[in-house]
């Protein structure tokens, strides 16, 4: 399969010119030049076949021309080996719980994903020698799912850009405290500033002339599309319980950079049964002025409670814009969104906690409120539940005013010590700490 750019400029790249490069040399995102449509009998099945095995079938669409069978069944298996189950919360509303993995956020799936492919296509390098520099700007979970996913992997290295004071604690410990190849930087400025660092970076000539850089966020295609994977494996959950729940799917995406409703739009374009998609955001609801006016007017992020949804200018927007043609149309007939206040999502934890038992954390809240006030009848919803609530524990125990149980492996990273550099979100500044480090 050969990936072309978004801005145009760019085609017939290979999948491991893509991965490796992360975002095309036109600033534009790669995109696959042809989605294939799963043959039927998958869905017809799908209920009774294993995560492992369906995660591999839709794998073999994507990647299988360009990565070993075998290889595809092993990264496949080993980056996706944690419960990914759909919870009943109310009557027609399900969370699909997407924090089981090791950092206890969806970003594990994409984090490990590209980690492993990323390794695999770097060792086939004729100068497979040269330290490979994986640089990420972080909200707060893709961060740890990255530099989990490449701790102690030899000849690359890993820097993890993440805004000051703007992520939950327990988040930064888990990017801050790894040490080996894993270096916190500490940015003075928001998750934007963070992303514009990055992006910047990739296009500075000296810089690409002198160290090898990749990009980890979800402009790399390795690490949203294996996120298609587990739309799947929801709607294989939910036709095991009715085929008629499973016929009416609505799926609710709590979105930020919208790396993960991307994946789920190639999933319905991959023939899976999906009736519609609802965005969630927070007050950044860039997204959602778009849908209402046509116009895309990226601006800066303010920080909420919803902090991984902090995210002014989403990259994934281009891909959106490319899958629909840039039709307005188009793609809010198959998206809709909204936007909720933190005062709104607070309100939501709470009375989901206490009307149903369930515990939701800020993004999953935002998911759950859009579909109670969004679904028509007949529909049943399906939320993602991005994190872990103890991820933000102060934030969830605040407003519930009772203690959360912290997961052992949330524990284990608070015994670390903070290790970071502190940056400004000043480009030169960023671009010679760089230099030094070659
Ligand atoms: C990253 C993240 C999101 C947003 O996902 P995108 O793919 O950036 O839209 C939502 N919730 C949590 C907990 C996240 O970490």
């Amino acid at each position: 399969m050969k990936y072309y750019s978004t801005n145009k400029k760019v085609s017939g790249v290979s999948l491991e010119d893509a991965v490796i490069k992360g975002l095309a040399e036109d600033k534009g995102l790669f995109m696959p030049d042809n989605i294939v449509e799963i043959p039927s009998a998958f869905y017809e099945n799908i209920d009774k076949m294993s995560f492992d095995d369906m995660a591999y079938t839709a794998a073999f669409m994507l990647f299988g021309e360009d990565v070993h069978a075998n290889m595809l069944k092993m990264i496949v298996h080993d980056t996706l080996n944690f419960d990914v189950p759909l919870v009943r919360v109310s009557e027609n509303i399900y969370s699909l719980e997407l924090f089981h993995g090791p950092t206890l956020a969806f970003k594990d799936v994409g984090g490990r994903f590209m980690s492993r492919m990323l390794s695999y296509f770097i060792q086939r390098q004729e100068d497979n020698k040269k330290l490979v520099n994986v640089l990420v700007a972080t909200s707060g979970d893709t961060g740890s799912a990255v530099a989990n996913g490449f701790l102690g992997v030899e000849g690359i290295h890993v820097y993890v850009l993440y805004p000051k004071g703007l992520v939950s604690p327990i988040q930064e410990c888990q990017f801050t405290t790894l040490g080996q190849n894993i270096t916190a930087l500490e940015v003075e400025g928001t998750f934007d500033d963070c992303q514009a660092l990055v992006k910047a970076a990739f296009m500075d000539a000296e810089l690409n002339a002198k160290m090898k850089l990749t990009s980890a966020n979800s402009i790399n295609v390795a690490r949203f599309l294996p996120q298609a994977f587990y739309y799947f494996y929801a709607y294989a959950q939910l036709k095991a319980i009715s085929q008629a729940a499973a016929n009416n799917m609505v799926v609710c995406v709590p979105s930020g950079n919208f790396g993960n409703i991307t994946a789920g739009l190639f999933a319905h374009r991959m023939g899976l049964p999906i009736k519609r998609f609802i965005a969630a955001n927070n007050r950044n609801d860039i997204f959602l002025e778009y849908l209402k006016t046509g116009v895309y007017t990226p601006r800066p992020s303010v920080a909420t409670i919803a902090n991984a949804m902090d995210v002014g200018d989403p990259s994934n927007f281009a891909r959106i814009l490319d899958l629909f043609h840039h039709s307005h149309e188009a793609i809010s007939a198959e998206i809709s969104g909204v936007s909720y206040t933190d005062e709104q999502i607070a309100e939501t934890l709470k009375s989901c906690k206490q009307e149903t038992g369930y515990l939701l954390d800020p993004h999953g809240a935002c998911g759950y409120r859009a579909l109670k006030e969004m679904l028509q009848p007949g529909e049943v919803g399906v939320f993602l539940e991005t994190a872990h609530p103890a991820k933000f524990l102060q934030t969830v125990e605040g407003i519930l005013g009772e203690k959360v149980e912290i997961p052992l492996k949330l524990q284990k990273f608070m015994e670390g010590k903070k290790v970071s550099v502190s940056l400004s979100r000043d480009f030169a500044h960023f671009k010679s700490y760089l230099l030094a480090k070659k």
